[in-house]
């Protein structure tokens, strides 16, 4: 028997990151497209987990997490933002940043309600709001500069709306939101009942002095908001799956109630070496100077080539525009980079639902300095 059906998602089919590290792989070029680091995390994280592993740490961790982590976690928000945030009720461990977003939307987003996403950006948001039946409601930014237009975003804002997505540092577009961006959006929402996913997985991965503004240094904007964060950029282990939710206790409340349903918790030993490795913040103290340098040393690589480099405040991600070369839409382009230079990079199109294309790639740099090196003389011949 054929069953019948309607698809939640029918316009989610493979991602273009598995499209173009698939291509990357069968044609062996260089994978600049995926963002992940193509090094390890440190050698003694890696120890602790091993150790916590023999040591017994292998069952079920607590649903919100394991506490001595998120004490952790308060103690880290208190000396980089100055907030004080209680381990207890608005801090939970989650199965890395997406599991997080996805939680929060479904906690709090009920059929017909909107939300409010800025494009281009992280393709997981869409999915997770039309999969518990929300309304995406897109204000669209553009190159080369990707900057809000706060008129037309508050002009979105009706009493449908549920939640606004933000995301700074942004991925794709390596723009961040300023303090000053962050009173918008604070004075903005007041006085609505309109929800805050702010998304600060790239807290580190900000560049040339540039201050990360967390949702969590305004007040009155952290009583909507729930802050996203992940290991695996901070760490280097994306592969690890592990992130946190930061939310007032009310908000952390519904959140877990999705949350244990969910996952129930996150895995056991890498929580119960991150407790042990944030001891010391030296490593994500260094981040800002080690991607900076990264940033850098690609834009140094690249400078030979014909791209156009737009500006990076933060991430790992580096746009180029490429108009002046080809009219080729970006899908094609970036697999003809692949294909015929052996470069592989993701078309910016991908993350405008409605494919908008001005003929931008991006490209990873959390790569080791030889790999950037060769992607860059490779792209000269274009
Ligand atoms: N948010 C953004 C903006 C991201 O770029 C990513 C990872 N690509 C995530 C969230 C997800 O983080 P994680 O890998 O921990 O699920």
């Amino acid at each position: 028997q054929k069953m019948r059906f309607e698809s939640k998602l029918p316009n989610v089919g493979t991602t273009i990151f598995t499209v173009m590290s698939g291509l990357a792989n069968q044609v062996g070029a260089i994978n600049l497209s995926q963002g992940f680091p193509n090094f390890n995390p440190s050698a003694r994280l890696q120890q602790l987990v091993t150790d916590h592993m023999a040591g017994g740490d292998n069952q079920y961790a607590p649903m919100p997490g394991l506490l001595s982590l998120r004490e952790m976690i308060a103690a880290k928000i208190d000396s980089l933002y100055g907030v004080g945030i209680n381990p207890d009720t608005e801090i939970t461990v989650t199965a890395g940043g997406t599991q997080a977003i996805f939680c929060c939307i479904a906690a709090f987003v009920r059929p017909g309600d909107e939300v409010i996403l800025l494009e281009p950006c992280y393709d997981s948001y869409r999915p997770s709001v039309e999969t518990v039946g929300g309304i995406p409601v897109v204000h669209q930014l553009s190159a080369p500069h990707y900057q809000v237009d706060w008129n037309v975003l508050s002009k979105l804002i009706t009493p449908r709306t549920r939640m606004l997505c933000i995301n700074t540092p942004q991925n794709p577009t390596g723009t961040i939101l300023r303090r000053e961006d962050m009173a918008k959006i604070d004075a903005m929402l007041r006085g609505t009942d309109v929800l805050l996913m702010s998304d600060e997985v790239y807290e580190h991965l900000i560049y040339d002095g540039e201050k990360h503004a967390s949702a969590l240094c305004f007040p009155e904007l952290y009583a909507r908001t729930l802050a996203i964060y992940s290991f695996g950029k901070t760490y280097h282990n994306t592969g690890w799956k592990t992130g946190y939710c930061v939310a007032p206790p009310e908000l952390t409340r519904e959140f877990r109630k999705v949350h244990q349903f969910n996952v129930f918790s996150a895995n056991h030993p890498m929580q119960a070496a991150f407790a042990d490795f944030m001891a010391d913040p030296s490593e994500y103290l260094g981040l800002p100077a080690f991607y900076q340098h990264k940033r850098d040393f690609f834009l140094q690589a690249m400078a030979h080539t014909r791209f156009k480099p737009l500006h990076c405040s933060g991430t790992y991600f580096q746009l180029f525009e490429y108009g002046h070369i080809s009219n080729e839409p970006d899908l094609a382009f970036c697999k003809r980079l692949t294909t015929e230079f052996g470069v592989a990079a993701i078309p910016v199109s991908s993350f405008f639902s409605d494919g908008k294309d001005e003929k931008v790639i991006r490209l990873c740099f959390a790569k080791t300095d030889d790999l950037l090196e060769r992607a860059g003389k490779a792209l000269e011949k274009v």
